[in-house]
């Protein structure tokens, strides 16, 4: 309790009555957590500048009860990562990966791999590339440290060998399943070719930034899209928002979680 100063990434922020925002922050001590900065919208306000999305910031905070908002007390700016917001897929693509940390991690929960992966992937979009396979190894990678690693070993029901050439994977699962398990599953499943099982485990091996020298294209970039989009589907009970229009948010109505 009282002050508390970590490295964090701006992951949502929406005004807040008069002259206020309230921001949810990835947080490398804390874990995800909700902030309120009083008179961030004012014109000479000390906050307000490092508070937009996807910043990467040196954050202290004043906290009387875990349960409550913390006040957001200095923003200091490490990296506000401003080329991600020139490029509107570059965007999409940055909104689409702190939407996946909002959704699948719980609050207060830090786990630094996270929190290293999310600035992975935000440098990793700053540098020229691809930004939708940069998105989708990011993905991958939060999938597994959040407990929800892709299984593409062995049967995901019954841990039988699969035969690689007719691989079907099940979202439902959370990963490959055999011919027998496959019929005991009414949900979806998504047939995978060898290259697509490859690149998954390759995705998942390489660190940032090493992972977005991975390369995908034609059948094996739909598969793997697919299928990672509907496993985050039914991991997250909702499809992942693509952006945010943060600015145009309208304002929340009262301090309520989530
Ligand atoms: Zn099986």
């Amino acid at each position: 309790m009282g002050l508390v100063k970590t490295r964090a990434v701006v992951i949502k922020s929406q005004r807040y009555g008069e002259a206020d925002r309230i921001v949810t922050f990835y947080t490398e001590k804390l874990g995800k957590i909700r902030g309120i900065a009083k008179g961030a919208r004012r014109l000479k306000s000390r906050l307000g500048g490092g508070l937009e999305p996807f910043g990467f910031i040196d954050l202290t905070i004043f906290e009387k009860s875990p349960e409550i908002l913390v006040r957001i007390s200095q923003v200091d700016i490490i990296n506000s990562f401003g080329k991600i917001r020139e490029d509107l897929t570059v965007m999409t693509a940055a909104a689409h990966m702190v939407n996946l940390i909002k959704a699948i991690t719980p609050d207060r929960d830090p786990h630094s791999s996270i929190f290293n992966t999310l600035i992975g992937g935000l440098e990793a979009l700053q540098d020229e590339g691809d930004p939708e396979l940069c998105s989708l190894v990011f993905q991958v990678h939060v999938l597994g440290q959040t407990g929800f690693r892709p299984q593409t070993d062995h049967c995901s029901g019954c841990n039988s060998d699969i035969e690689v050439a007719k691989a079907q994977f099940s979202p439902q699962s959370g990963g490959l399943v055999c011919r027998s398990c496959r019929e005991r599953i009414v949900d979806r499943c998504f047939p995978m070719s060898p290259g697509s099982l490859a690149f998954i485990q390759q995705a998942r091996r390489l660190p940032f930034p090493t992972v977005t020298r991975l390369r995908a294209a034609g059948q094996i970039r739909r598969e793997v899209e697919e299928v990672i989009d509907s496993y985050v589907h039914h991991v997250i009970g909702k499809p992942l928002p693509t952006i945010s229009w943060w600015a145009a948010e309208p304002s929340p109505p009262a301090y309520t979680s989530s």
